[in-house]
């Protein structure tokens, strides 16, 4: 028999298969949790849709998935990197965000005080980068079933008139400008995991690249492309866009910027920082006549402030990734193989 309570028991109540029924508990939750901390003029139409204008324009939208093990690390929650998650695929395309939808699946048991914690994280990143959160949908599995909560996201927003970022965009002689430091994300997750101790707690690099994708724009709107490096790391991407462009890629394994409690932790875990994922980070292709103005201006920016040129776009018809080592000699970068990480994000 489902429960009837007028108000949720935030601090010590948990989900119930009830609130996933679609009756009084669902709105309850909806109302009482979702509504209270995403609350905006679309959200509050209170309609199966949220009927909006179109802006003029091209627009963009992506989708993502998160299910990110545990929900809480250093430097973030599963609730703040769906948000930025999606507003960073949107901001790789130059689009400024406008909406997001969130759904969840949450699993029996979930205390809501951690899924309270976690809209409140969401309302958060998104009043940051000024989204509105304008339809969602929750649906229960039993205990067991799930692992707390997943939370899927899709974000649409608009893109600049003639602004054409393109993963086939790179050309041999154009430059890699790497944001900053590589591996803070997915060694901050696993040292969760593994219960590793370091001097300093290496913290997620979780962030909105939106305000520093718009300076750069600002700086050189003739930026070719921009990825960030998530799953996968900065090795995938780079194969990606090699493979997109068919061109080659040689960087400068000196020149790649990884903390030191970072370059240590993967060490211990017989991983390479090149694929390890970030979730706050940026790879920028563009012309070599922009590289110095575009370096100069995410260096003042403070998500950028390590950034660094790593290489450069060659003509290669294997569209190869290469490396010159700290060695001085030359290696394939190659695609991430199998699976490394599991729910990293
Ligand atoms: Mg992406």
């Amino acid at each position: 028999m489902q429960r009837l309570h007028s108000r949720l028991d935030i601090t010590q109540g948990k989900i119930e298969l009830a609130h996933g029924a679609g009756g009084r508990a669902s709105d309850q939750l909806i109302t009482q949790l979702f509504k209270k901390h995403f609350d905006n003029v679309l959200l509050a139409q209170n309609n199966d849709q949220a009927v909006f204008e179109l802006p003029t324009g091209r627009l963009a939208m992506s989708v993502d998935s998160f299910v990110v093990s545990p929900l809480f690390f250093p430097g973030g929650d599963i609730g703040k990197l769906a948000v930025y998650g999606t507003v960073n695929d949107l901001a790789m395309g130059g689009a400024t965000p406008l909406y997001l939808t969130v759904s969840f699946i949450l699993e029996e048991g979930l205390p809501l005080s951690d899924l309270e914690k976690i809209v409140i994280s969401m309302a958060a990143a998104a009043a940051e980068t000024g989204v509105n959160i304008i339809a969602g949908d929750t649906k229960v599995v039993e205990r067991g079933k799930g692992d707390g909560i997943f939370i899927s996201t899709t974000g649409l927003g608009r893109v600049p008139c003639g602004l054409n970022l393109s993963g086939d965009q790179a050309r041999p002689g154009d430059v890699i400008i790497l944001s900053g430091s590589l591996g803070d994300h997915g060694i901050a997750i696993m040292s969760q995991r593994e219960n590793l101790q370091f001097e300093t707690q290496i913290e997620s690099d979780c962030a909105s690249l939106l305000d520093l994708v718009m300076q750069m724009l600002t700086a050189a709107p003739g930026i070719r492309c921009l990825r960030d490096p998530t799953r996968g790391g900065l090795a995938t991407t780079l194969n990606e866009l090699a493979q997109q462009s068919q061109v080659g890629m040689l960087i400068d394994e000196s020149a790649l910027p990884v903390k030191v409690e970072v370059e240590a932790a993967c060490e211990l875990l017989g991983l390479s920082p090149l694929y390890v994922a970030n979730e706050g980070k940026l790879v920028c292709v563009c012309d070599a006549r922009d590289a110095a103005q575009l370096l100069e201006t995410m260096r003042q920016h403070v998500k950028g402030r390590d950034a660094a040129i790593i290489g450069q776009v060659q003509e290669d018809a294997h569209a190869f990734v290469q490396m010159k080592t700290k060695l001085g000699g030359y290696c394939l970068v190659d695609w991430l193989t199998g699976e490394q990480l599991p729910r990293i994000c």
